[in-house]
């Protein structure tokens, strides 16, 4: 890393010092840092995780999983059904591993946090310069050449279908070159690569391998309390710093707070888009030579349910073929003729987040009522019926005793509501930490300012009142960066 590496502390002291620190470096975090660094102010910011450069392994690769993600992706809220929930967990966070889908928040999402939560002054027009100063920051862009055929597989079903499909445009950059028949090769631009580095530049600093445990107010400051380990050490440190910025996810945000004796309005609205799955095999080969994830998504049932392609390298289809052993060697085999597509709910349940006594991880718990259930199997028959019509050799739907369709009268046999040993898996999670007005619901203020705590603020996607029904990244960066010019303009 050649940007300013005194910047980036390693074997630091075990007392440190700083005007602001933020814990967490994803999008909302390292959005926040850069902001107020550029400001002039002396940031430190802190990441849990190690700081790898993105090219540190291929995308979607096991090693991937290994080195960016928590707990190799294996996390559980526990529940009927219980839900597996993928978190990053290295400098940039989420950012680093995700698939780049960017959205502007929806304007009614935006409009029932206004009513519902009294947030001030949320609106589209507020936003827009958050959204564009964004947005070029991270380079949003369509595909330059032609989608996968895992994606053109979407709107080809759609279009049989007469449903509506889109193309999401992602935060991707692409190399020019002077061949038209050799695909543009396009660079993820994740915080390592945009916000991290414009944070070093003005001066603010990063100390990565370092979990905070606790925070605590001492006098006018607040003391951070954590552990710095690497390969060959590990030792406890202490943080003062004048004002703390928590972005530690929707998950460890709450458990730091509770953690600290902070409790009020935090973790106790979890909300998340859980997803369930079907393999699609088709007769010829839908991925592309980059691995490129589906930038297709059919927004037909929208807001309610949702249908894209999931990341489908080897690893990931091995892991969801799973309970299909006998079709193990056919992946091994031939998985570039196989993709993952999911379903996508905005439901109505709620998750909790509480932290146990000697545990290091929180406890998530998530009640999926069976309505719910009901419309997720509804998506499922759905989205095999599109993927059908798009000529799909077979589909192995993810959901309990469920047999290789082939036929499209075979879709009516799944259940009409997801039993509840459905394997269903999210990596959006939101809302454990609502933002706004309403003291009976939110845990900060408008601004992402804790209630009843000096110079002590949320900074990630915990602030979301509600699921926006849309990937969220695009949500929490310009909240972030509102937030973070609104606390400049009142300090
Ligand atoms: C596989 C995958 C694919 C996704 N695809 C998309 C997509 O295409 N589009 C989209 O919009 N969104 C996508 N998302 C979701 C998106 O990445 C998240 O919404 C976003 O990263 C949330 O940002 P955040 O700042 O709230 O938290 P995070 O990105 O989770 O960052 C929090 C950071 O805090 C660190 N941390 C936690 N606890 C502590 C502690 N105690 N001390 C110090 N550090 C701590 C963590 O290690 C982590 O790095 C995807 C996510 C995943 C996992």
């Amino acid at each position: 890393m050649t940007v300013c590496e005194h910047n980036i502390l390693t074997e630091p002291d075990t007392a440190l010092n700083c005007e602001v620190a933020i814990v967490g470096s994803g999008p909302g975090g390292a959005v926040t840092a850069a902001t107020l660094s550029k400001a002039g102010l002396d940031v430190l910011l802190i990441e849990e995780g190690p700081y790898l450069p993105l090219e540190s392994c291929a995308p979607f690769s096991q090693q991937e999983m290994v080195q960016k993600y928590r707990n190799r992706g294996l996390t559980v809220a526990f529940g009927a059904p219980k839900i597996q929930y993928i978190e990053g967990r290295c400098v940039g966070g989420g950012s680093e591993v995700n698939s780049g889908l960017y959205h502007r928040t929806p304007s009614d999402v935006l409009a029932h946090w206004r009513e519902k939560f009294q947030v001030q002054n949320l609106t589209q027009a507020e936003l827009e310069p958050h959204y564009e100063a964004c947005e070029n920051a991270v380079s949003i862009s369509y595909l330059p050449g032609k989608p996968s055929l895992a994606s053109l597989k979407l709107q080809e079903g759609a279009t049989q279908l007469g449903w509506q499909s889109q193309e999401v445009p992602r935060w991707f950059k692409y190399e020019s070159n002077n061949d038209s028949s050799v695909p543009l090769k396009g660079t993820k631009q994740s915080m390592t690569k945009t916000y991290v580095p414009e944070m070093l530049r003005t001066g603010g600093k990063i100390l990565a391998n370092t979990k905070i445990k606790i925070i605590r107010r001492q006098g006018d400051r607040w003391i951070l309390q954590g552990r710095y380990t690497n390969s060959s050490s590990s030792y406890q440190i202490k943080i003062t710093a004048k004002t703390v910025f928590i972005a530690a996810g929707a998950v460890h945000t709450p458990a730091l707070l509770r953690r600290s004796g902070i409790t009020r309005n935090i973790g106790n609205a979890l909300q998340m888009h859980p997803t369930v799955k079907v393999v699609a095999q088709f007769s010829e080969p839908v991925s592309s030579a980059q691995l490129d994830v589906a930038v297709h998504q059919v927004k037909e049932f929208a807001p309610q349910l949702s249908f894209g392609g999931s990341i489908s390298s080897l690893p990931y289809l091995q892991l969801a073929m799973v309970d299909y052993p006998e079709y193990a060697q056919e992946v091994n085999q031939h998985w570039q003729n196989m993709n993952i597509y999911y379903v996508s709910l905005v439901g109505t349940g709620r998750g909790t987040v509480r932290c146990l006594p000697g545990f290091d991880d929180p406890l998530v718990r998530y009640n999926l009522p069976s309505d719910d259930l009901k419309v997720l199997a509804s998506g499922l028959k759905n989205l095999c019926r599109l993927l059908m019509a798009a000529k799909a050799k077979a589909l192995f739907p993810l959901v309990p005793n469920a047999t290789r369709l082939t036929q499209l009268a075979e879709i009516d046999r799944l259940p009409q509501q997801l039993p509840s040993d459905t394997s269903l898996m999210t990596v959006h999670l939101f809302s454990s930490c609502p933002m706004g007005e309403n003291l009976d619901l939110c845990a900060t203020n408008s601004f992402g300012k804790v209630h009843g705590q000096e110079n002590l603020y949320v900074a990630d996607a915990s602030l979301l009142c509600t699921a926006p029904g849309v990937n969220p990244q695009g949500s929490v960066m310009a909240i972030a960066r509102r937030n973070a010019l609104h606390f400049l303009e009142e300090s």
